[in-house]
């Protein structure tokens, strides 16, 4: 993203970075800079004038660096200033580097390099500090991070909530009787079963050792027992085939479904707890079934 209120500078950067293969957005000064960046999705490497009416390249990036929880923006500024203290200012503010006007191209050309794989390896980091490794669905935290979100947004849309425990019938058995490497290769199918039961905006975490947990936005009740009963069969008739024996496992699973009203003064945690009761009914009813409570209202 561009952000310069020069008409001739815009021009001459847009150029530049369409000749080099970007996707460029142009903004004209601080506001509808701002605003850009206020996006969901919003650009994550951008190029700031530092002189501009309204909020400056400056203001810009330490209101960028004060915001929480959104992807790391890696800032460029556009200086025609070069003294030495100026400089101390605009590095002070957050940005990761700067270039002073006029600039010459094969320069900003590679120090956008710079900034690519600086954002590419914040966005690894990232994704591998939300993912389990074993099964790559998304770890406990992240899990409960957008389960979060999928609430606030289930108050703001008006739509039901819904979670699904699972858990692996008598998995410990599973790893005494053909040993841990096997134990995960379970794990593995499982979460891949889980997966591909689910829909496209469905989400699934490994919630611990042999419990997994998927959030179904927009959903009700019946329609995630409906949703659990199906993985449910799917995993009874699942045959695990071992690398190394040439024998097959096959295991259980209980669920516990439970889900929550737009409008109910209950929290997301409120909802964990709820799906945790039922799926501990469903172990204490005999396994392998799905239990559920009533929606939360
Ligand atoms: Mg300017």
């Amino acid at each position: 993203m561009i952000a310069d209120d020069d008409a001739l500078s815009r021009k001459v950067l847009e150029d530049s970075l369409l000749d080099w293969g970007y996707d460029v957005l142009v903004t004209r000064n601080g506001e509808e800079a701002w605003e850009a960046l206020s996006q969901p999705n919003h650009p994550n490497l951008i190029i700031l004038d530092w002189m501009m009416p309204g909020y400056d390249g400056v203001d810009i990036c330490r209101m960028l660096r004060r915001r929480q929880g959104s992807r790391y923006t890696y800032v460029i500024l556009l200086t025609s200033r070069d003294s030495r203290k100026d400089l101390v200012m605009g590095l002070e503010s957050g940005v990761d580097d700067y270039i002073t006007k006029p600039f010459d191209p094969e320069e900003l050309k590679y120090r956008l390099r710079i900034g690519e794989r600086i954002v590419a390896l914040e966005e690894r980091i990232l994704r591998m500090a939300r993912t389990d490794y074993l099964t790559g669905l998304l770890n406990r935290r992240a899990f409960m991070e957008r389960l979060e979100g999928e609430r606030n947004r289930s108050i703001r849309d008006g739509k039901n909530l819904s979670i699904v425990m699972a858990d692996i019938d008598f998995f410990k058995r599973v790893n005494d009787l053909y040993g841990h490497q096997n134990g995960d290769l379970v794990l593995q199918e499982f979460a891949k079963c889980l997966r591909e039961a689910c829909r496209q905006y469905d989400f699934v975490g490994r919630y611990g050792g042999e419990e997994f947990i998927i959030g179904l936005p927009g959903t009700g009740l019946e329609e995630s027992k409906l949703l659990a009963e199906r993985i449910r069969k799917i995993i009874e008739a699942h045959q695990i085939k071992t690398p190394d024996h040439n024998t097959f496992i096959q295991v259980t699973s209980s669920f516990g479904a439970a889900s929550i009203a737009s409008q109910s003064q209950a929290s997301y945690d409120d909802l964990i707890k709820s799906a945790d009761r039922a799926l501990y009914q469903a172990k204490k009813d005999g396994r392998n079934r799905v239990a559920w409570e009533a929606t939360l209202t």
